[in-house]
């Protein structure tokens, strides 16, 4: 999420210059007062209801910047995002607003906001063979939301800050506009640890399990990813996401590890 981290953490959605209309909005909710939700672990952690609130603003913002939409295609996505859904444990389909969207770009991308709300560009889906490897990539982002990969590392920069100030012998602790500077920051490059992206690898396989798809879709995808890679600069969901060999390692070890091996065969993409 750090620029500065930037050997040890993967990003994660849009390019930095595109997220910059979602590091105004979410800090400017943050200004606002959305932090004063109840339910947080602490005071530094945004809490559900933040969450979903600042995810909601943002998103307005990607909706009025890029066009929906609404084909076979999106439909598609739909019907994948809700069929994951129904695997997962109750807390998790009701706690979030889920919204899956499809928007038109050439991109090779796809990213899930605070709260629920996944975009998932043409570019990307385009390039996929089979339902397996689409219900790979959304579970893999709306794993991001579920285990609040956003709202921890907020946390952890405004604990940093706060931090500072004792060290620095400051009396009083930052200052709320310093506190959302940070988040500014973290917004403008979302990046996740590696650690937060092994866990959404793990979660979206998992789900994508649960709701009946074949993990294999998941290896499929990558190599889809590193066969896009061949152009000048690579998929911008490779730059978000560094697929390492670690990466591929994981997976593989984690669908050998599965009790069952009785997959049905992948299904293809409508038109695909
Ligand atoms: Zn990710």
């Amino acid at each position: 999420m750090l620029r500065t981290l930037s050997s040890d953490h993967a990003r994660c959605g849009l390019g930095a210059r595109r997220r910059s209309w979602a590091a105004v909005g979410l800090a400017t909710l943050l200004l606002c007062g959305a932090a004063a939700g109840p339910s947080r672990a602490d005071m530094f952690t945004p809490s559900v209801k933040d969450q979903i609130k600042l995810g909601n603003q943002a998103a307005q913002q990607v909706l009025h910047q890029y066009r929906v939409v609404h084909d076979e295609r999106a439909a598609e996505v739909e019907r994948m995002g809700r069929r994951l859904l129904d695997a997962l444990p109750r807390k998790d389909r009701e706690q979030w607003e889920w919204h899956f969207y499809l928007i038109q770009s050439k991109e090779i991308n796809a990213f899930a906001l605070p709260g629920g709300n996944t975009f998932f560009f043409t570019g990307l889906y385009d390039r996929l063979k089979t339902e397996d490897e689409l219900a790979a990539v959304m579970g893999h982002e709306m794993t991001h939301v579920r285990k609040e990969h956003w709202a921890h590392m907020a946390a952890a920069a405004q604990k940093r800050e706060a931090g500072l100030a004792v060290i620095l012998g400051l009396t009083h602790a930052a200052p709320v506009w310093r506190s959302a500077a940070g988040i500014v920051d973290s917004m403008l490059n979302l990046r996740y640890s590696r650690k937060d992206e092994d866990q959404a690898d793990a979660g979206g396989l998992q789900d994508m399990v649960d709701a009946g798809y074949n993990p294999q879709g998941m290896l499929d995808l990558f190599h889809v990813l590193q066969e896009s890679a061949g152009g000048g600069g690579g998929p911008a969901f490779l730059q978000d996401h560094p697929l390492t060999s670690t990466r591929i390692q994981h997976a593989r070890q984690r669908i050998a590890d599965m009790d069952s091996r009785d997959f049905r065969p992948q299904i293809p993409l409508p038109g695909a």
